[in-house]
């Protein structure tokens, strides 16, 4: 509660200056010297039960508001409320809605390349992606991309390592997978059909219903705590760890490159400074109650495994396999997959020595 208020105080400052350097400063941006009255929507992928992945679009209108003294509001809708959940990168294009908060994975048919702003097979942990983003080059590549649907994107939120998937019977051997019907997105639902998955996307609101009528032998979300919400766990047994294709997935908010350009300086740099919160909020909150949901889904019968290393090792094959190919097709994910590759090596070759040391001691079973 601290915390929250101590940056709602700052916040005040924060709007209380802007609002002074657009009365005195050459940033005035209406007649009265008045930074505008702004109402922009926001097209989400996410049901709105799930106050962890939804709650980093609520994150980034509030904290846009309260910067604001509620000049800026933007009003957050659930997938398929207002923009299927899947095609809200289409409408920010079109400048159906303002803004977005999404995956850039769920548009990979558009340019293969947007699977690195999200996670990809074997990528990298939340804190190596924020690594990659914020000062690896990631979110410029990112950025360059979406140039060319007339957008631009902003980390906002991060779900941490993920689970593996729920799983109506038990999985050991790559000969398992074959003519499973999984729910799995990204390159992760590309890989798993070279080991013989019949992948499928679905938007997390559909998910459940698909399991549990058995139209979905598999599926995947996130972890414990959002999974339970969506009642998986009621749907298929075993839940498989880790989630290798989503080490670390990032969100992010897709804003309309017209509509941006014509905010003023003041709202650019608070919006950019939400999205920044989001992005460390939602970390925090998954890794916060992620341990809680899953004792109470274990203590409810829910079966943990893990994969075996056979499928691992044929998975990360097929991954860099998958990489390799989309390379010599395509310039752009040529140009991000090498440059990403090389940072993946340098940040896994520091994370070894200090944080895998530690965790292998302190955390792992003795
Ligand atoms: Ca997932």
């Amino acid at each position: 509660m601290k915390r929250r208020t101590i940056l709602r105080n700052s916040a005040l400052g924060a709007a209380t200056v802007a609002a002074i350097g657009a009365c005195s400063g050459p940033s005035v941006q209406t007649a009265t010297g008045e930074l505008p009255t702004l109402r922009w929507r926001m097209a989400t992928s996410w049901p709105k039960s799930l106050d962890t992945i939804f709650g980093g679009a609520q994150t980034v209108c509030d904290r846009v508001s309260d910067m604001t003294g509620g000049r800026f509001t933007i009003t957050p809708f659930a997938g398929g409320e207002i923009v299927p959940g899947l095609q809200v990168l289409d409408a920010v294009q079109q400048g159906t809605v303002e803004c977005g908060h999404t995956a850039s994975y769920y548009y990979i048919g558009k340019n293969p390349a947007l699977a690195f702003g999200t996670a990809v097979p074997f990528g990298l942990t939340a804190q190596q992606q924020n690594a990659w983003l914020y000062h690896g080059g990631g979110l410029e590549a990112m950025q360059k991309i979406y140039a060319d649907f007339n957008a631009i994107d902003f980390p906002a939120g991060n779900t941490g390592t993920q689970m593996g998937g729920w799983f109506k019977r038990e999985i050991q051997s790559v000969a398992d997978l074959k003519g499973l019907k999984m729910r799995i997105p990204g390159l992760g639902g590309k890989v798993m059909a070279r080991l013989g998955v019949n992948a499928q996307v679905l938007p997390g609101g559909e998910i459940f219903l698909a399991l549990e009528r058995g139209a979905l032998d598999a599926a995947e979300w996130v972890g414990p705590y959002d999974d339970e919400k969506l009642g998986l766990h009621k749907a298929a047994k075993f839940y498989y760890y880790p989630g290798w294709w989503e080490p670390g997935p990032t969100l992010e908010v897709q804003v309309n490159k017209t509509a941006w350009s014509k905010l003023p300086k003041e709202y650019q740099e608070i919006f950019q400074t939400a999205a920044f919160e989001a992005n460390m909020n939602m970390l925090a909150k998954y890794d916060a109650k992620n341990g809680a949901a899953l004792k109470r889904l274990v203590a409810g019968g829910t079966q943990l495994r893990p994969y075996s290393r056979e499928i691992l090792q044929a998975a990360e094959r097929a991954s860099f396999d998958l990489y390799e190919e989309d390379a010599s097709k395509d310039a752009t994910f040529k140009q991000v997959y090498e440059q990403w590759k090389a940072f993946r090596a340098q940040v896994y070759g520091w994370d070894k020595v200090n944080q895998l040391s530690f965790a292998n001691f302190a955390m792992a079973d003795k």
